[in-house]
């Protein structure tokens, strides 16, 4: 694993911060990928990894698609991502993340950072206690609050303009959509399709999600499992839970036109986008499309919060993924390197503005 090495992308990270505090437990690795846009925006992975190098591969991993991501979503942000080496459960203490605040204060705004798995609004509260460059915080400190409501709305943006490329008509009434993980975004998603008139179908491994559906959304068909409902014939398809569940394996069984959910890393890997072209399934990159929860933190970061502007710019989901959906097909690529492509062109054009000098 080479940090200089320029990565999927062909860019190289910019910095890579270890951090340590023996005395409170801290070990964290900051990866900037880049600034070309901004600051680094990513958020704070707490996670009780088996070896340095899975964290290190993580950070580097995390915060180039952030880079990408950010950029998509037309914000003013680069990317970078952190990982704390640790079991949140045991490990987190107001001494550890206060003295994480002072590591990334120390960067003097270079990086920015968030909740991710294994952080939550609470923790960023402790953490600004110490450092000026966190969002995502609670609303009782001027923060945003849940993400999910965003993204779930990203979500269901991009999907009616996949629908528009696919049918030529984003209008969802009628079409048959299958939710997998009805959690937080899962939750808003099938709002916004049963508002719009599509046939549900869902799953989730938590009986409280069963629960849920029954009690708020009678009219949803409840599927037993993932991969049944993958085979069960959809017009879209939509991963809210876990991520890798477009492989090798599942990519044969999928029976829908469009894949688009708000699962991170939805394809095991890139070959996965060349099997899904092949099989005639329009796939909608995820970093594309649920960026939803990063706009809300972005607004909230250059603030303060509005609610309205921020979905009003998460409405510009639309237009962004037409355009990479038809560039795709236009010079016959897969979905995933015209997004790439897109994301690159901002950084390399807005990029360069920065060499002009202002004293
Ligand atoms: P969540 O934990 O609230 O919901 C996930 C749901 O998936 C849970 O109900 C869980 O039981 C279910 N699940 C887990 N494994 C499953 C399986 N094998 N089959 C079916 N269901 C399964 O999480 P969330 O906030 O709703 O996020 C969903 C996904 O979207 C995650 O991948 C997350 O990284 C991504 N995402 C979320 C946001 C956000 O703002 N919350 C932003 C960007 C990306």
């Amino acid at each position: 694993m080479g940090i200089f090495d320029p990565r999927t992308s062909g860019r190289a990270h910019e910095e890579v911060v270890f951090f340590h505090d023996p005395e409170s437990g801290l070990r964290a690795i900051v990866a900037i990928h880049s600034t070309a846009l901004g600051p680094g925006l990513g958020g704070t992975r707490f996670f009780p990894y088996e070896k340095e190098e899975d964290a290190l591969r993580d950070a580097l991993r995390l915060s180039e698609g952030m880079s990408y991501k950010n950029a998509l979503a037309g914000l003013d942000l680069g990317g970078g991502k952190a990982v704390i080496w640790g079991d949140p459960v045991k490990d987190k203490s107001e001494a550890l993340l206060r003295a994480y605040g002072r590591f990334v204060q120390s960067l003097h705004g270079r990086y920015v950072t968030a909740c991710d798995v294994g952080t939550y609004v609470r923790d960023m509260d402790v953490v600004a206690r110490e450092c000026d460059y966190v969002t995502g915080r609670s609303e009782d400190h001027g923060g945003a609050g849940d993400s999910s409501v965003l993204t779930a709305f990203g979500v269901f943006t991009s999907m009616r303009a996949a629908a528009k490329h696919r049918y030529g008509s984003d209008d969802l009434a009628g079409k048959r959509v299958g939710v997998s993980g009805v959690g937080k975004v899962g939750r808003h998603l099938v709002g916004h399709l049963l508002e719009a008139g599509a046939e549900v179908l869902a799953t989730d491994i938590n009986p409280a999600a069963r629960k849920w559906a029954e009690e708020h959304a009678p009219s949803v068909t409840w599927v037993e499992d993932n991969e049944s409902l993958m085979a069960q014939g959809l017009h879209v398809y939509a991963p809210c839970a876990l991520g890798g569940v477009v492989n090798e394996r599942t990519v044969g069984t999928l029976k829908t036109d469009i894949i688009c959910g708000a699962a991170n890393n939805q394809l095991e890997d890139l070959s996965a986008a060349e099997r899904l072209t092949e099989a005639d399934i329009l796939y909608c990159p995820d970093y594309l499309v649920n960026s939803g929860g990063v706009v809300q933190v972005g607004d909230e970061y250059y603030g303060p919060f509005d609610f309205a502007r921020a979905k009003r710019r998460v409405s510009g989901l639309y237009d962004t993924a037409l355009s990479i959906l038809d560039r795709a097909e236009s010079e016959k690529v897969t979905t995933v390197a015209a997004a790439d492509a897109l994301a690159e062109e901002r950084m390399d054009a807005v990029g360069r503005l920065q060499r002009i000098r202002i004293y």
